[in-house]
């Protein structure tokens, strides 16, 4: 998917990539060293010279700054990679109200039926317990 929205090129200085050789590598836009994680929305192909001997733990919009020539390229290439960011970012936080309302609802709804159940479970143990102890009268 980071392959098709970046067109196999390094995000950073355009560069073609070859997925299958071992040229391209995904970099963290964010280093690990400053609390990037490991999620593809933070990760971005790029190529060996970019990606290990000059960014480093740069951030990555100064280092895009220092690989592209024009404005034009930079903002181009920054626009990309912001779109990269929140195709994801979005997903999972930004439910519409009805919606969190309904999740909320049906969460409730399974733990009250799960607590229900344990119950039961709880009941139906505690009476075999019972039973056991009072064999039957001959
Ligand atoms: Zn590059």
């Amino acid at each position: 998917m980071a392959w098709a929205h970046f067109d196999s090129q390094c995000g950073y200085c355009g560069e073609r990539l070859e997925r299958s050789s071992r040229k391209g590598h995904l970099d963290h836009l964010i280093p690990s060293s400053q609390g990037g994680t490991n999620h593809i929305s933070n990760r971005m192909p790029s190529c060996p010279a970019c990606n290990g001997d000059e960014k480093k733990d740069l951030p990555w919009e100064p280092f895009l700054q220092s690989k592209c020539a024009t404005d034009e390229i930079l903002k181009e290439r920054r626009t990309r990679i912001r779109s990269w960011q929140s195709k994801f970012s979005s997903v999972s936080i930004q439910l519409p109200p009805d919606v969190h309302v309904q999740l909320e609802a049906a969460i409730s709804l399974a733990v009250a039926a799960y607590d229900n159940a344990a119950m039961e479970v709880t009941a139906l143990k505690r009476k075999m317990k019972q039973d056991k102890m009072q064999p039957p009268s001959a």
